[in-house]
């Protein structure tokens, strides 16, 4: 892949959260990080801060690395610099789903939601497990009422359609 300094990207994310700038490589978010090392450091926070830096756009949605992450807040505790990674990350995400490269994994949770209301709609095994334990059934809010909010903000219009609901090689690690 050729690798293109996106100004216009970098400047953005910048504006978004300026904590981005105080990276100096460490390192420590990579070593903290739960992903990276399952992953044997095929997630890498650190190379994900540093592409932002370089406002390398393309390499970061076009291999959406990105969402991977846990959100799982280790490596911003950590940070000396105090960078807000899981922020950046929360912009590269952004920028990943106007562009149409959401992981078929939450594309289809996210159809999910505006469908049912629930990301992960519960099952009847998962109702009868919960009468057993003595638990009330789980009860959501009018599915048409959140499918007629998100709808009203477009959220529609940024997920895709016309895909499998699963794609276990996409977002499922
Ligand atoms: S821990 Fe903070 S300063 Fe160190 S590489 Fe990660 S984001 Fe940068
Ligand atoms: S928030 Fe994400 S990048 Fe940071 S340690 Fe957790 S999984 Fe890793």
């Amino acid at each position: 892949m050729t690798l293109t300094i996106d100004y216009d990207f970098r400047k953005q994310i910048r504006s978004y959260n300026a904590s981005l700038d105080y990276c100096f490589q460490c390192s420590t978010c990579t070593g903290i990080c739960p992903v990276a090392q399952l992953t044997n450091g095929d997630f890498n926070p650190r190379k994900l801060i540093e592409a932002s830096l370089l406002g390398l756009k393309d390499m970061l949605i076009e291999e959406p690395k990105v969402w991977y992450c846990l959100t799982c807040q280790k490596c911003v505790e950590l940070c000396p610099q105090k960078v807000e990674l899981t922020e950046i990350f929360d912009v590269i995400k952004n920028y990943c789903v106007k562009e149409g490269k959401i992981p078929e994994a939450f594309n289809s949770q996210a159809i999910s939601v505006l469908e049912t209301g629930v990301a992960l709609p519960f099952s009847d095994p998962i109702m009868k497990r919960r009468r057993q334990l003595g638990l009330e059934d789980y009860k959501t809010v009018d599915p048409k009422e959140i499918k007629t909010l998100l709808k009203s903000i477009g959220f529609d219009k940024l997920l895709r359609f016309d895909t499998p609901t699963t794609d276990k090689k996409e977002g499922g690690k």
